[in-house]
């Protein structure tokens, strides 16, 4: 099962993909955590990268296509792979088609998370991540049993520098111009899958395991 997850931020891709994780085995691939632990080890690329993700705007395509193709050659992606947060611009996704192809692979399909953009800001600012393991949790929607600790490895949970409000309108405009156009170009290659959303995280489950039943 080789699959990309599109939708804005906080649509609930990288939540949806940790399931997906569990049901099927295969990896999770989140560019924007793989470029999180670059910044943490402070790599060159993560140096690089640091100021672009900070403000909110896209890390370059060479860069993030490089992180993915290094990624997908990798044994565990074998039997398939979850895409979370690649990829976000045309250019990106024709370098997508490219590495499969020259890994005589293809998308199977792309699931689409249909949100209301306003209700956005309220996912995004709540969202917490354990600065330990990365698990992620909700203030509201997903707490954790002891605030600000982590439920599965007692690390303490830390707000995103870009999950703060000013950021985030930067994010959902760079969403709007670069990465809804990826729809359109999904949906023309017949890849792309729609679910709701706004519904809640076990019915949103419960939509792609049905999408990819059926394929
Ligand atoms: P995310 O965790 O997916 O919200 O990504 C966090 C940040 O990492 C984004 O705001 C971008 O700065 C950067 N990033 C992640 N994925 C990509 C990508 N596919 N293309 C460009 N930049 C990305």
């Amino acid at each position: 099962m080789n699959m990309v997850l599109l939708g804005p931020p906080g649509a609930g891709k990288g939540t949806q993909a940790a399931r997906l994780v569990e049901n099927f085995g295969i990896p999770q691939i989140s560019t924007g955590e793989m470029l999180r632990a670059a910044v943490r080890e402070s790599t060159p690329m993560g140096l690089r990268a640091k100021a672009f993700m900070d403000s909110g705007a896209l890390v370059t395509d060479e860069v993030v296509v490089g992180i993915v193709r290094e990624r997908l050659q990798l044994e565990d992606c074998s039997n398939g792979f979850i895409l979370d947060g690649f990829p976000r611009t045309l250019p990106q996704a024709d370098s997508l088609t490219g590495v499969l192809v020259g890994l005589g692979r293809k998308l199977d399909v792309v699931v689409s998370l249909q949100v209301d953009t306003d209700s956005l800001v309220e996912r995004l600012t709540g969202r917490r991540t354990c600065r330990d393991c990365s698990l992620g949790f909700h203030i509201r929607f997903d707490p954790p049993a002891v605030a600000n600790v982590c439920n599965s490895c007692g690390g303490e949970l830390v707000q995103r520098e870009d999950d703060k409000e000013d950021t985030i309108r930067n994010r959902m405009e760079v969403y709007h111009m670069q990465t809804a156009p990826l729809e359109d170009y999904y949906r023309k290659n017949g890849l792309l899958k729609t679910v709701d959303g706004m519904a809640s995280i076990d019915s949103v489950q419960g939509q792609i395991l049905d999408i990819l039943q059926a394929i």
